[in-house]
């Protein structure tokens, strides 16, 4: 963790954000995120919806992309907009696809420093794993014959990354309609069908990352102080940090997942929010903003991450 030398050097723009969301959310869930930090990274970011929205096309253009496939919540609608998320990033020419739900932030200064850490031409695939254990699968066969299949896959909603290289590898189970196809063999969800094609079929293993996190956790334990030392990091050179800065703090940073990269330290690279047992389930800050105006804390991670913001409170204590 603490190699400074990058394997490659990128910026955001090698990078193809594809936010997966559906007409219902636009208002309730889209909003925030184009307020938050799509606003930071409209040309690597991309909406693949279901539904028409003026509103929208007036906010990104053709970066909203109507994937035209059904609004459900089913199996097939959900691998049906994998599909054209995958499609539209080889068309895009970018080095990395990432993908997220309508419910993650994104700090792409964090994801940007993760990703140069690896040859885009490699074989990549990065995530948090879903499950403690591969996920016991059967794949169909044809001729009504079966086969049991153990993999591991990165969960959707944490957000996951998959390298170039590794994605024109996927292209026979995964382009045009063969997607759905490889989703039909397993009868598993996108995400899951993602680490099928490339542990199982490919036997390309999950690199895992603890930087991305969904609503699953307990966001809780994703500290303020993490997300504070995050920032205050950002600020100071690895000189003055360890001038400053005793070795045991160091080694707590770093076992915490900080990566000590370029002369920054860094943490997390997704975030989430949602219900768990009729509470909320957001990580625990304070903030520029009280819980009841900003109750996913998209808003008051925004203003820490990027203090500039006009609708940012101008002192942010931190
Ligand atoms: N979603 C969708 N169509 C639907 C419902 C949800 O495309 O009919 C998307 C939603 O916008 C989000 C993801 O699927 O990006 C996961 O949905 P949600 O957070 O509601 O459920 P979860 O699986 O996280 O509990
Ligand atoms: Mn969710």
């Amino acid at each position: 963790a603490t190699d400074a030398s990058p394997a490659e050097d990128i910026s955001a723009d090698d990078i193809f954000i594809a936010v997966k969301t559906t007409k219902k959310f636009h208002q309730s869930r889209l909003n925030l995120l184009l307020d938050t930090w799509i606003s930071r990274n409209m040309q690597q970011t991309y909406i693949f919806t279901d539904g028409e929205d003026e509103e929208l096309k007036k906010k990104v253009g053709s970066h909203a992309i109507n994937t035209n496939c059904s609004a459900a919540h089913s199996r097939q609608a959900l691998s049906c907009k994998m599909a054209v998320e995958y499609d539209k990033f080889i068309e895009s020419g970018k080095k990395w696809f990432c993908h997220v739900d309508d419910d993650n932030y994104v700090n792409t200064r964090t994801l940007v420093k993760l990703l140069s850490h690896y040859p885009h031409t490699q074989d990549m695939y990065i995530g948090k794993p879903s499950l403690d254990r591969p996920i016991e699968a059967t794949e169909r066969l044809g001729d009504n014959k079966m086969r049991p299949v153990n993999f591991w896959f990165a969960t959707g909603g944490a957000g996951f990354c998959v390298s170039r290289g590794l994605a024109l590898k996927m292209s026979p189970w995964a382009s045009g309609g063969h997607f759905m196809n490889t989703a039909e063999k397993i009868r598993l969800p996108d995400d899951c069908t993602i680490g099928y094609i490339i542990e199982s079929v490919l036997g390309v293993p999950l690199t895992r990352s603890n930087f991305f996190h969904s609503h699953l956790e307990n966001l809780q334990q994703v500290s303020r102080s993490e997300l504070h030392k995050q920032v205050r990091c950002e600020r100071m050179s690895v000189r003055r940090f360890t001038v400053r800065i005793e070795l045991n703090y160091l080694s707590e940073l770093i076992g915490k997942g900080c990566l000590f990269l370029s002369r920054i330290c860094l943490f997390q690279i997704t975030l989430s929010y949602g219900m768990f047992e009729n509470k909320r389930n957001i990580i625990n800050m304070k903030g520029a903003f009280p819980v009841e105006e900003d109750p996913s804390r998209f808003k008051s991670v925004h203003c820490l991450l990027y203090p500039d913001t006009p609708w940012c409170p101008l002192q942010v204590a931190y």
